[in-house]
């Protein structure tokens, strides 16, 4: 691969990768649920010390699921994050559910649980958290609220796959939780996601939902002796040549996260003195911890960073912000609801630049990086 341009995101392409797709197309079974889906869904299983994962087409349809599992429905709010992606609120609205934008916390990017029960109504049906970057949410508040209400909780662990926190792993808090393995994240399969269900009630509900709403899965166990349709459902299960790329990532993904923490690790030590010298601040992770998914800068301004931008695009080295804030999207403003303040959502926002972090980058590109980064001004 060229050193230039040095770009933002690069897939992983795991050893035994090719293999396994050889191994899918010659065995003759494609569709979905065979052996790489079964290996890939327990490899999950350790690796987020849940009780029951099931891979699905994508973290978005994964998200969809754990929407409807909650039974959302017509006119039932949800309260979300402004900073996020924009599935974590079109699945609400895909159920005829509201999605309550609330604002973050100026540092991390994390929802702020102590906005989070300002905003609770009759009508709220479930809060949904997204772990920026990987670095927790805090969880012993919101479970807290989530107690006190008796409203669950849907974890967006898009970014955190195997952090595990001082609230405990990651995707295994709130009743269900998502992860996403398309290819700008961490491990991948192209397109692809997981969801984590950790409400043991929910799970034969979700096996249904996740086969067009039909029992089939029991029927694969031998517990029933034919499948019909039982209850709403779609097609969230991907096809074995999905999982075969999946199961093969995940048997690199400590060289990955090695070679991801190291990068981190080097942008937040030699970009620190730069940083102090221009008001930049670095990605601070409270107690250290994170997934190595991101690592982003907060400018002093919109304007400064934009020039930044500017200038590592200049120098070939791609860099990026992030969210666009739903509350202030076409979609957000039409389906969505905001409750509150949302400074520090577009403060955060406008700030932000993510460098270059994936498990590819050769040291020459990651010193290029940070000399660039040291020669704005
Ligand atoms: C990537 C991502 C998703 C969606 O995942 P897809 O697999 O692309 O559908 C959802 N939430 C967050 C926070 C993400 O980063």
């Amino acid at each position: 691969m060229n050193v230039f341009p040095i770009y933002f995101s690069a897939p992983y392409i795991s050893r035994s990768e090719k293999q396994n797709l050889i191994d899918v197309v010659d065995s003759g079974f494609i569709h979905g649920d065979g052996t790489f889906t079964q290996s890939a869904s327990s490899k999950l299983e350790s690796l987020t010390s849940s009780n029951k994962v099931l891979l699905t087409t994508s973290g978005t349809s994964a998200l969809e699921m754990a929407v409807r599992l909650l039974d959302i429905s017509s006119g039932d709010e949800v309260i979300v994050p402004s900073f996020t992606f924009s599935s974590g609120a079109a699945s609400i609205v895909a159920a005829g559910g509201v999605p309550v934008f609330v604002d973050i916390e100026g540092d991390t990017g994390n929802i702020d649980p102590e906005l989070v029960e300002a905003a609770i109504t009759p009508k709220t049906k479930a809060i949904s958290v997204m772990h920026y970057g990987g670095a927790p949410v805090d969880m012993d508040a919101i479970m807290a609220i989530s107690r006190k209400h008796n409203i669950p909780v849907i974890e967006d662990n898009a970014h955190g796959l195997a952090v595990k926190s001082r609230y405990g792993a990651l995707g295994t808090i709130g009743s269900v939780a998502i992860q996403s393995f398309h290819d700008t994240k961490n491990i991948h399969c192209g397109e692809g996601g997981a969801i984590l269900i950790n409400d043991p009630s929910l799970i034969e509900k979700a096996e249904i939902m996740r086969e067009k709403g039909t029992n089939r899965s029991k029927f694969l166990r031998g517990q029933v002796d034919k499948y019909t349709w039982v209850e709403w459902g779609s097609s969230y299960l991907p096809s074995e040549l999905n999982a075969a790329v999946l199961d093969s990532q995940l048997d690199d993904f400590e060289l990955i996260q090695e070679k991801r923490f190291s990068i981190w690790g080097r942008y937040k030590k030699e970009l620190n003195e730069w940083a102090v010298n221009h008001d930049v601040k670095l990605m601070s992770p409270p107690f250290g911890e994170h997934a190595a998914h991101v690592f982003f800068m907060l400018m002093p301004s919109l304007e400064i960073r934009d020039s930044l931008l500017q200038h590592l695009r200049e120098k070939q080295v791609i860099a990026t912000f992030h969210y666009v804030p739903l509350h202030s999207s076409p979609a957000g403003k039409k389906y969505g609801r905001t409750h509150g303040s949302m400074e520090k959502t577009d403060s955060f926002s406008n700030r932000l630049v993510r460098l270059p972090l994936w498990a590819g980058m050769t040291e020459e590109q990651i010193d290029f990086v940070i000399s660039t980064v040291k020669t704005f001004n």
